[in-house]
């Protein structure tokens, strides 16, 4: 797996060869990650934005009842950089859990367990000052208890960040 954020986020969002401009912000030729990794004779390579849930677990499934190498690029800019971005914009509207719909299972906090949620020991609840308004956990709840405030933008939908 080729964790392909857009920046060299472990040590302060500098570029690096594998994006479009240099460090004084010029126009530059960007590596391209995937004929990179196919002239090592890997054929088996697919690009996935991970924030499609479903597409990359099919794809990681996929990957290990493969025989041989198979390469995932997971690409999608640093959600820092698309939140600092969307708040210039002032685009930043949190998602809610409908507490008529939360049955608190809990699936969302087992398998996902973004920083926002909140177990109220009842419900989940969304923290709106933590919270970025992404909508990656939308598709985490089988009850479709997680949805949108008005203005809210969904990352995956609605091509942000990519
Ligand atoms: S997954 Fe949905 S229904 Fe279950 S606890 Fe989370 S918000 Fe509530
Ligand atoms: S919308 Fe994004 S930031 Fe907000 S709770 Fe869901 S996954 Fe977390």
């Amino acid at each position: 797996m080729i964790l392909d954020n857009r920046i060299t986020a472990m040590t302060g969002h500098q570029p690096h060869p594998g994006v479009s401009y240099t460090a004084t912000g010029r126009p530059a030729r960007e590596i391209d990650l995937e004929k990179l990794v196919r002239s090592l004779g890997i054929e088996n390579v697919e690009v996935i934005d991970p924030f499609d849930h479903k597409r990359m677990e099919k794809a990681v499934r996929d990957s290990l009842n493969r025989d041989g190498v198979s390469v995932i690029i997971a690409r999608r800019e640093c959600a820092l950089l698309t939140v600092r971005k969307l708040r210039q914009k002032g685009r930043i509207i949190p998602y809610i859990v409908d507490p008529e719909r939360c049955t608190y299972c809990r699936v969302c906090i087992n398998t996902f367990a973004c920083p926002a949620f909140i177990d109220t020991g009842e419900k989940v609840k969304i923290d709106p000052a933590v919270c970025f308004g992404c909508g990656a956990c939308v598709t985490v709840c089988p009850y479709n208890a997680i949805v949108p405030q008005e203005g809210s933008l969904n990352w995956l939908k609605e091509g942000v960040g990519v």
